[in-house]
């Protein structure tokens, strides 16, 4: 089994790159990709492990890219990515930055309404290079503002409330540039989230080369139907758990739960080799 799709502690994950291999190897996956959320500052560390560990299971640097169409959600994943790819690593820079200036401005609008939360304590919560909502939330939900992040989502922070800020704009075709400019394979992330089927065909126009037909959320018929895609349109098929670590939500918190199988990945493999000819 190769689990394409796993969060680390370099985003919003409870596992450091290095527990994330320790337990892929344990568990006896053949292959895993990790996925941050809109970072790569966890892949030299994984890298390293994997090396200095001799591991046997494949590990594929990976990115997962969070986008924006019409205020809808669409996240595209990034293979074989070369993390050090001076481009990727600016824009990286830039989403980050544009993170932090959003989450002042939050703190700021909870901080007038009466809320003693800071900026301190919700960049304490991010532990990762990723600062966002659910840090926020949580701060709420520590000084006893709120009793859940749902709660915290639907009084201050969930769009339309009082303290929300909108994020930084990013285009699925932004993204899937990116990816390939740095010599990744642009995938469409679980597409039987999105709320739309009009984006499928959207992100296929856009040029992803796969879509994340496994996923933990996908029913068997929107499996056979993503299936049906990729044969159509010559699509590469990819899966995975969408891991985050145990304890976080149910249906994220099995590493190698969901993924593809060994024939499935070398067709990736294969595509990626092909685009990397030596010279
Ligand atoms: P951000 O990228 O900073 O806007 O945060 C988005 C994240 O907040 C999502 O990925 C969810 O994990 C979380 N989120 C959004 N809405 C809610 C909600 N109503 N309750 C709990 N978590 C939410
Ligand atoms: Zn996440
Ligand atoms: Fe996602
Ligand atoms: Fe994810």
């Amino acid at each position: 089994m190769f689990d394409l799709h796993v969060h680390s502690t370099a985003s919003d994950g409870l596992l450091t790159p290095e527990e994330i291999l320790k337990k892929a190897q344990e568990i006896g996956l053949s292959g895993i990709a990790l996925t941050d959320h809109d970072t790569v500052s966890g892949i030299e560390a994984a890298k390293k492990y994997w090396t200095e560990h001799k591991l046997s299971l494949d590990f594929i640097p990976g990115i997962e890219m969070n986008t924006e169409v019409d205020e809808t959600e669409v996240h595209i994943l990034g293979y074989y990515i070369d993390h050090q790819n001076t481009r990727l690593l600016n824009k990286l820079e830039e989403i980050k930055e544009a993170r932090l200036e959003r989450a002042r401005k939050m703190v700021y609008r909870l901080k007038s309404m009466g809320l003693a939360v800071t900026f301190e304590q919700v960049e304490k919560l991010a532990r990762g290079d990723l600062i966002g909502r659910p840090h926020i939330a949580q701060a709420l939900t520590e000084k006893g503002y709120v009793f859940s992040i749902k709660e915290a989502f639907e009084k201050y922070i969930g769009k339309g409330r009082p303290a929300y800020v909108p994020r930084y704009k990013f285009l699925p075709q932004d993204a899937i540039q990116l990816i390939k400019r740095a010599g990744g394979i642009p995938v469409l992330a679980h597409p039987g989230l999105l709320p739309k089927r009009e984006l499928i065909q959207e992100a296929i126009n856009l040029g992803v080369a796969g879509l994340e037909v496994y996923y933990p959320e996908h029913t068997h018929e929107q499996v056979d139907e993503y299936l049906r895609i990729c044969r159509e349109y010559h699509l590469l098929i990819t899966g995975g758990s969408d891991f985050h670590g145990i304890g976080s939500e149910e249906s994220r918190s099995r590493l190698g739960c969901t993924g593809i199988d060994q024939e499935t990945y070398r067709q990736l493999y294969a595509y990626h080799q092909r685009q990397h000819i030596p010279s």
